[in-house]
C-alpha cells in the first residue's frame, strides 16, 4: 500500500512539473507524435566516411543526425558539405575548437572553446549551433557551457529519463569495436530499453566501416538497425540532439489557454522558457478531448487527426490554432 502511495505521489509531482499551465482537457506528448521514446544518432569527430557513407545511409531512412565537429579538424572542402547537410535537416554540433579535455581547462580556456567553435560553425555554415559535445565526455564548467548552449552530451551509457536531471550532462551509449554494441540486435536492444523506460537513447558513433576512425561500426549492421527503428514510429521518435533538447525544454514550459465560442475552440500556445541562444519553435504534439456532443473535429495545425474522442496535433509556441467541432 505504501509503495502505491509513493508511486502516486511521484506521478502527481511529474504531472505538476510537466503540465503546470495545461487545462485538464489537454495532454502534452512526452515525445513528438506520442512516440514512446526518443532516439538520437550523435556522430563525433567527422571521421572520413561519416559524410560520404553514413549520412547517405541515414538519408535513405529519413533519419536526421547530429554531426559533432571539432572546428580545427574540419577540412576546407568539408564546410560546404556540412552546410548542405544542415540544409537537409541534420544538425552540426560543437565538439569544441581543439578537442581538449575540457575538465582540465581554466574557465577562460573553457569559455574560448565554447564560444569560438560556435562562432566558426555559424560563420562557415550560416546556421545556429546550440548544442555541445564534450571531447572525452569530460564536462568541466557547466555554468560556462550553459551561456552558449541549451544542452551538452557526455557518454555515461544509460537511457535518459523523459526529463533529464541535467541538460548539460546528457548520456550517450558508445558503439563500435571498443564497445559491446556492434550488431543490429545490440542497437535494437538499447532502443527497446528506451521504450520500456519511456526515455531518450543517444548513440555515440565514431568510425564507419574501415575509415580509420575510433571504434568503427559496420554500416551494414547500422542499416539493419535503422530499418527496425524507422518501421516503428509509434515506439521511436528519431531526431537530432538539438530537436530533442528543445522538445524537452518546451514541453516542460508549455502553456495552453483556450477560448470557446459555439463549436469553435481557439488554442493559444505559449512557452515559459526563453533563451537568447535560440527560438523555442520545435513542434510539440498535444491532444485535446473533444467536447461533449462533438463527434469529430478539424484543426488548422500540422498532423491534426481525431481518434478515441481526442484531437491530436502539432503546435508551436507563440502560435494560435483553431479547432472546429462537428
Ligand atoms: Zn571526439
Amino acid at each position: 500500500m505504501k509503495k502505491h502511495i509513493s508511486l502516486l505521489a511521484a506521478a502527481i509531482m511529474t504531472a505538476a512539473t510537466v503540465a503546470a499551465q495545461i487545462p485538464s482537457e489537454y495532454s502534452v506528448a512526452p515525445w513528438h507524435g506520442f512516440s514512446q521514446s526518443a532516439v538520437t544518432y550523435s556522430l563525433d569527430d567527422l571521421t572520413s566516411k561519416q559524410l560520404p557513407v553514413a549520412v547517405p545511409l541515414f538519408d535513405k531512412y529519413g533519419v536526421k543526425v547530429s554531426l559533432n565537429v571539432v572546428t580545427t579538424w574540419v577540412k576546407p572542402n568539408e564546410w560546404p558539405l556540412l552546410k548542405a547537410v544542415l540544409k537537409n535537416g541534420h544538425e552540426v554540433t560543437s565538439h569544441t575548437v581543439h578537442h581538449k579535455n575540457m575538465s582540465m581547462l581554466s574557465p577562460e580556456e573553457f569559455e574560448m572553446e565554447c564560444r569560438e567553435s560556435q562562432r566558426i560553425i555559424k560563420q562557415y555554415t550560416g546556421s545556429e549551433c546550440v548544442t555541445l559535445v564534450y571531447p572525452y565526455c569530460a564536462s568541466g564548467h557547466k555554468e560556462i557551457s550553459s551561456k552558449y548552449y541549451i544542452s551538452a552530451r557526455c557518454c555515461s551509457k544509460h537511457i535518459e529519463p523523459h526529463t533529464p536531471a541535467d541538460m548539460f550532462d546528457i548520456s550517450s551509449v558508445g558503439v563500435g569495436l571498443e564497445s559491446d554494441v556492434n550488431k543490429a540486435e545490440e542497437f535494437n536492444k538499447w532502443v527497446d530499453d528506451g521504450v520500456s523506460q519511456k526515455g531518450w537513447c543517444t548513440f555515440l558513433i565514431h568510425g564507419i566501416d574501415d575509415d580509420g576512425g575510433y571504434s568503427p561500426i559496420e554500416s551494414s549492421e547500422l542499416e539493419k538497425h535503422l530499418a527496425y527503428v524507422t518501421k516503428n514510429p509509434d515506439k521511436f521518435w528519431v531526431a537530432t540532439f538539438a530537436q530533442i533538447s528543445k522538445y524537452i525544454i518546451e514541453r516542460n514550459a508549455l502553456t495552453i489557454r483556450e477560448m470557446k465560442k459555439g463549436n469553435k475552440i481557439t488554442v493559444i500556445v505559449g512557452c515559459k522558457a526563453q533563451s537568447p541562444l535560440t527560438k523555442f519553435d520545435e513542434p510539440i504534439t498535444i491532444s485535446r478531448q473533444l467536447p461533449q456532443g462533438c463527434t469529430t473535429a478539424k484543426a488548422n495545425a500540422k498532423n491534426a487527426k481525431v481518434s478515441d474522442g481526442k484531437i491530436t496535433m502539432d503546435v508551436v509556441p507563440g502560435k494560435t490554432y483553431k479547432i472546429a467541432c462537428k
